[in-house]
């Protein structure tokens, strides 16, 4: 591969850059469980980027994939070792100034979010970069629905089935499927309210929100499937709504929890 035809941002020394379509991965560093490790979301958005920049190669567009930003607001999971969560605050200024940089020779930048706790960042963030003019925007992973849910279970929140499939179909060397436990199996918004004032640990001692047991490699890649091709139709057709989040279709979708809360 030359350096022009590079898919990694860094890949490409400064003449080479050009003027491309950025993607960027912004995940977590937080506990997903016994069984799965703490860049689960970070992974998850990056393999959704690799494969949108495949697409968009695909149709003759210049695009690169930025290194991932892999720290994000993961507060309601600092209970658990591992964890690192630079707030809310920090994330909304780390976005504006990585855009405000970015932008400088970006076609477009889009960021693609794995973790729904960095949703209020990115909804305030993103309104300023458009403010000034940017091409700045971001869309979450959300999977398509269409024909999805009688083929797989139904989805949750944190480290259960949804999470764990899409990890066994990348790496399943890097799932600990000798410690596979059920979490706390209740919807996300029936357990927000206690999770934002408690944290997780107060409703689920092992961190998972579901249940990782019934986990294929091949739901995982039916799911990852679905989460690329919700995020190429808003990549495709979207535009930013009064978050800065890329809707294609119908607005509701916007409202929806990615996978990998
Ligand atoms: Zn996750």
């Amino acid at each position: 591969m030359t350096a022009r035809g590079a898919q990694r941002l860094v890949d490409r020394p400064w003449r080479d850059v050009g003027r491309p379509v950025v993607l960027v991965p912004l995940g977590s560093t937080e506990q997903h469980g016994p069984h799965l490790p703490l860049d689960t979301d970070t992974t998850v958005a990056s393999l959704v980027c690799e494969a949108l920049a495949a697409r968009l190669r695909t149709d003759g567009d210049d695009v690169v994939v930025a290194p991932p930003i892999a720290y994000g607001a993961s507060g309601e999971h600092e209970a658990f070792p591992g964890t690192i969560s630079i707030g809310t605050q920090a994330l909304t200024f780390l976005l504006m100034e990585f855009g405000r940089s970015a932008s400088a020779w970006a076609d477009r930048i889009i960021f693609v979010n794995g973790h729904g706790g960095n949703v209020e960042a990115l909804a305030a963030a993103m309104p300023v970069l458009i403010d000034e003019e940017r091409a700045a925007a971001w869309l979450p992973c959300v999977p398509d629905r269409a024909g999805l849910d009688e083929r797989i279970g139904r989805l949750d929140a944190h480290a259960g089935r949804s999470e764990t499939s899409i990890m066994l179909a990348h790496d399943a060397a890097r799932v600990r499927v000798d410690r596979l436990e059920q979490g706390n199996p209740d919807p996300l918004r029936e357990l927000m309210p206690r999770l934002r004032d408690a944290g997780t640990r107060a409703v689920s001692p092992n961190g998972v929100l579901g249940d990782p047991r019934a986990a294929t490699a091949a739901e995982g890649e039916l799911l990852l499937d679905a989460i690329v091709a919700g995020a190429w139709s808003r990549l495709r057709t979207g535009r930013p709504d009064e978050r800065g989040c890329l809707v294609a279709g119908s607005p509701d979708d916007a409202a929806d929890e990615p996978v990998g809360a």
